[in-house]
């Protein structure tokens, strides 16, 4: 005998919703999921009517869904958001090049204005080049630093109020625990923010409006939906550290679900021993990004590319911030540590 949705006790339930069980037709889920999403938006406050909203868009299934439910939340609700799309082209042969092709499709799917700013236009480096350079163990901490501040410059060119970006609950939950694993307390209280305030000039405020969906919702979500994502891996996608931390994670899900969502509810309500020491926020002087170093974490990349170091940003050189700032040149001895590739 076929099982009825829970919900409506009328449709033949087609899955069981990952989050909480319950069996749920195509209709009902829809409908839970995207009242969920607009719940989050709205208990969080996370846009002010006449904004304008740039949705962060890779073609992968997040951002797609993002899109999607923006769009149809934005005409349901009325909340009188202008929307746009704001896709970073890193530069990859055979898989951002493939991926943007669907931001196009979508970008006709739902009549919404596109941008893409590139890597190349903005450092004069594609991630092609730079893992070339720097090979393939430590490309994404280059490419996820170029890809923040690259996403900041694309939404001041559009003049975007706020970006929101397809993070579901699995990525803040992941990341949680990335942090506990470096120790890194600043970022650990940072991590689970819903939005974040404008940080200075240079940064714009962003929000996750997924924050509290799971990637197996959105995954049945995209596919009820027919939707048009781009489902590859990036060739380029080794960072061990991290799909350990992701594979514990789904291995922790499929013996209790409600994992993901403990883990994300422990970081937002972690506090911070009163005196431990946090870094300072300033601007970097050589670009004027926020920074809390002489130098932001950007041009110290940039640099290091530039000079054929590529370790420069890596670990901790800040002593030779001075001596970049000032075109100074390095010693033989900096040289020869901040060469090779094998770190
Ligand atoms: Fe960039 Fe790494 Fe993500 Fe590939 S996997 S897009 S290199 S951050
Ligand atoms: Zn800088």
């Amino acid at each position: 005998m076929p099982i009825l949705c829970s919900n409506c006790i009328d449709k033949r339930a087609v899955l069981k919703r990952p989050k909480t069980g319950h069996s749920l037709c195509k209709e009902c889920f829809f409908w839970a999921f995207e009242e969920e999403v607009h719940m989050t938006i709205e208990s969080a406050k996370l846009f002010k009517p006449g904004e304008i909203v740039g949705i962060a868009a890779s073609g992968g299934k997040d951002s797609t869904v993002l899109a999607h439910v923006m769009k149809l939340l934005n005409e349901r609700y009325n909340y009188n958001l202008e929307l746009m799309l704001l896709s970073v082209d890193e530069g990859i042969s055979g898989y951002r090049d493939d991926s943007l092709e669907t931001v196009k499709r979508n970008q006709q799917q739902y009549e919404l204005p596109l941008k893409i700013v590139s890597y190349e236009e903005l450092y004069g480096w594609t991630m092609d080049a730079i893992v070339k350079q720097v090979g393939l163990k430590n490309n994404c901490t280059f490419c996820g630093v170029f890809r923040r501040q690259a996403l900041d410059r694309g939404a001041i060119m559009l003049k975007v109020d706020k970006i929101c970006t397809g993070h579901n609950a699995d990525d803040v939950a992941e990341t949680v625990l990335m942090n506990v694993l470096r120790g890194d307390i600043a970022r650990l209280r940072r991590c689970t923010a819903i939005s974040t305030a404008s940080e200075g000039d240079g940064v714009v405020p962003r929000c996750k409006p997924l924050k509290y969906a799971y990637e197996k919702e959105i995954v049945l979500y995209a596919y009820f939906k027919k939707l048009d994502y781009f489902s590859t891996e990036c060739i380029y996608s080794p960072n061990a550290y991290r799909g350990y931390a992701r594979t514990f994670l789904k291995d922790l899900e499929s013996v209790r679900p409600s994992s993901i969502m403990n883990i994300v509810h422990s970081g937002e309500n972690l506090s911070v021993r009163e005196g431990v020491k946090m870094p300072v926020q300033g601007t970097c002087n050589q670009c004027g990004y926020i920074s809390s170093q002489s130098l932001c974490k950007s041009c110290v990349l940039l640099e290091g590319l530039n000079r054929g170091l590529p370790k420069l940003g890596i670990g901790k050189h800040h002593r030779l911030h001075d001596k970049i700032l000032s075109k100074e040149p390095l010693t033989e001895r900096e040289q020869r540590k901040l060469k090779s590739v094998d770190f």
